[in-house]
């Protein structure tokens, strides 16, 4: 009786590489806006490489590109309803 571990090693799906670069809603273009984290002051630029649109927010340790640029795609809109 021979005792048999089963030792499984649980494999996890590799993380998919998080998207910095997305679609610019001024110039319509798509993937020109790059997100770029400057963690030491705690922020994030976001800038269109062809309309040169720019903005620059706070981050945390948990803000991904993604919450950058919804967060931006927010306050374009604020600025276009007032
Ligand atoms: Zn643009």
């Amino acid at each position: 009786m021979g005792k048999r571990k089963s030792s499984r090693k649980v494999q996890k799906a590799p993380r998919p590489k998080l998207d910095r670069v997305f679609d610019c809603p001024f110039c319509n273009h798509n993937k020109t806006v790059e997100i770029m984290f400057k963690k030491q002051e705690h922020k994030a630029s976001i800038s269109c490489r062809v309309c040169t649109v720019s903005w620059e927010t706070k981050t945390t340790a948990l803000t991904e590109a993604i919450d950058v640029y919804s967060d931006w795609l927010d306050a374009c809109e604020q600025v276009n309803s007032s």
